[in-house]
């Protein structure tokens, strides 16, 4: 799969600072914004590469303003730990893909 990696994010800054999260990746697309993290380091950490594959894949399998929509909708009635994309990119970290993927 396709994707870009862009270090030094100012959008992962401010998501960081939203999350309380010192180190942190977003997924934009098909790019994976990075703050305090470098490249390198985010590559070789298995579970978190996994974690952020799965929402490019949801992004590509909703399109790109209905994921975010949707993203949004469930963060803001779930909240961000049990929203269902969270739940899902954590379950793919260990490489088990949701049912059907
Ligand atoms: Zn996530």
């Amino acid at each position: 799969m396709q994707f870009q990696i862009k270090e030094n994010s100012f959008i992962a800054r401010i998501a960081a600072w939203k999350l309380r999260s010192t180190q942190i990746a977003i997924v934009i697309g098909n790019t994976i914004h990075l703050h305090n993290t470098s490249r390198g380091e985010f590559l070789s950490n298995e579970c978190w590469l996994n974690h952020e594959m799965e929402h490019i894949r949801q992004y590509r399998k909703h399109g790109f303003i209905p994921f975010v929509v949707s993203y949004l909708i469930e963060s803001l009635t779930n909240g961000y730990f049990n929203n269902k994309y969270e739940v899902a990119a954590r379950a793919a970290e260990n490489g088990n893909l949701p049912d059907g993927e």
